[in-house]
């Protein structure tokens, strides 16, 4: 992408009406507009690093067996009064009447619809189990919104239905989902800790939060620093994480004989990212959910859901990624693999190497932004620096006339000059 065509409206200032250094920086970055309170526009970078979240969650959800499929956002008063949720909802669901007068609503979630398509589609044993997912936007009329989209009003998330046969089937979905989260956390760079957590108005008796230690956190989580030890890529880490304990302060207020050793108690604030629930019947049996068992008697689904906040995710990733220059973005999720800087735009020479350099670049299928505006080299590195993006290839006079580039990581700041080729070679051209 040549920066001079693009849109990307860098802020100079730090916007005052932004408190966290994510919101800041997606403000500056170019990533997102404010539109309404708590509702955002996503500007081109942001919807590269939005769709690369999503597609991440979507990996890990296919790879566990969960199956996609597109709910829509707007639902009908009718199906939640089925549930008995229409009235306990709250002035958080945005409630509203069509030309006929018809009650609807924007969905904050979509137990209820998944439930009666499941209840309309499926008739017997053999079509359980199943777990259902889709990425779509939700409302919920929060009364505060505030951090950016960490805590929007309408946001992007990730959520998931279980069916099974009985209890014990339950309870393999749920852990399955339960691995399935922690390795998309890990895929996108971050060490999210599972936190036991009450179950509230959705009823049953399994729960666990994610959350990304951050100081700007919203909860204060307590945890034992063993949870820290174990390796999410161990077969047996949903067993040992899940048997470690971590619990959200208001939570561990309540337990009066804490089994962890007071060196090993930590407190931190944490970012809930996802959230996973197994709640047994709560739905099947109030909407009706019932399919023919394998002794031709009928059986009421074991549900669970399974959310994942996607539009959340990319603050969250920012608040554990960035310096004081700008966003430091994981490999994973970057907008751009690379940022390819001309130092001297205009300069025959220069233009010349760097306009080669991006065909290469664009030949080897690695994502690029060019910036080849008439701007000074200060202000270009600045740009990329705020951006994030990993890597930073930078073509100028001196590097030209001698057939070199230099090639800067975000990360660590190390700089080294090579040969275009070494540079294709290292960036997996
Ligand atoms: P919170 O406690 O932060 O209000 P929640 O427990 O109400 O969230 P869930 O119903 O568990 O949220 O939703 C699943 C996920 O969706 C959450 O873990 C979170 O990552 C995300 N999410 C929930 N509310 C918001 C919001 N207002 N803005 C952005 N993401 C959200
Ligand atoms: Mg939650």
């Amino acid at each position: 992408m040549r920066l001079s065509r693009y849109f990307l409206p860098l802020l100079k200032e730090t916007p005052t009406d932004a408190q966290i250094v994510s919101h800041q920086l997606m403000l500056r970055a170019g990533l997102v507009r404010q539109t309404s309170a708590g509702i955002y526009a996503w500007l081109p970078v942001g919807l590269r690093v939005l769709n690369k979240i999503a597609d991440l969650v979507r990996r890990e959800q296919d790879r566990a067996g969960a199956i996609e499929l597109l709910m829509p956002t707007i639902q009908s008063a009718d199906l939640w009064r089925q549930s008995g949720r229409y009235d306990a909802y709250g002035p958080e669901m945005l409630r509203f009447k069509d030309r006929h007068e018809r009650e609807m609503l924007y969905g904050p979630t979509n137990e209820e619809m998944i439930t009666a398509l499941f209840r309309d589609s499926v008739r017997s044993y053999r079509d359980l189990p199943r777990t259902l997912y889709h990425i779509q936007w939700k409302f919920r009329d929060e009364v505060r919104p505030r951090f950016g989209v960490m805590r929007g009003r309408e946001f992007l998330m990730k959520d998931a239905y279980s069916f099974d046969l009985d209890e014990a089937g339950g309870k393999v979905s749920y852990n399955a989902m339960f691995e399935a989260y922690l390795r998309t956390f890990a895929a996108m760079g971050l060490k999210a800790v599972p936190v036991r957590a009450p179950t509230g108005p959705i009823g049953g008796d399994m729960s666990h939060e994610f959350h990304i230690l951050a100081e700007t956190g919203e909860s204060e989580i307590f945890y034992d620093s063993a949870i820290e030890d174990v390796d999410v890529t161990d077969p047996e880490a949903v067993s040992k994480l899940s048997s470690i304990y971590a619990m959200e302060a208001e939570e561990h207020e309540k337990v009066t004989n804490c089994p962890v050793p007071a060196e090993r108690l930590l407190s931190r604030r944490g970012i809930e990212v996802g959230h996973i629930f197994f709640f047994g019947t709560k739905y099947s049996a109030s909407m009706g959910l019932s399919v023919q068992g394998q002794d031709g008697k009928p059986v009421t689904p074991q549900m669970g859901s399974y959310g994942i906040g996607v539009s959340r995710l990319v603050g969250a990733v920012i608040e554990a990624c960035h310096d004081e220059d700008g966003i430091i973005w994981p490999e994973a999720i970057a907008p751009f693999k690379v940022g390819l800087i001309n130092l001297r735009s205009g300069d025959a020479a220069c233009d010349v190497a760097a306009d080669d350099l991006y065909a290469k670049l664009q030949h080897a299928g690695i994502e690029t932004l060019y910036d080849d505006r008439d701007e000074r080299g200060g202000a270009k590195f600045a740009g990329m620096d705020l951006i994030g993006i990993p890597w930073q290839l930078v073509v100028g006079p001196k590097g030209v006339s001698a057939g070199v580039v230099e090639l800067k990581h975000r990360k660590t700041g190390e700089r080294h000059e090579l040969s275009v080729d070494a540079a294709l070679e290292k960036l997996g051209g």
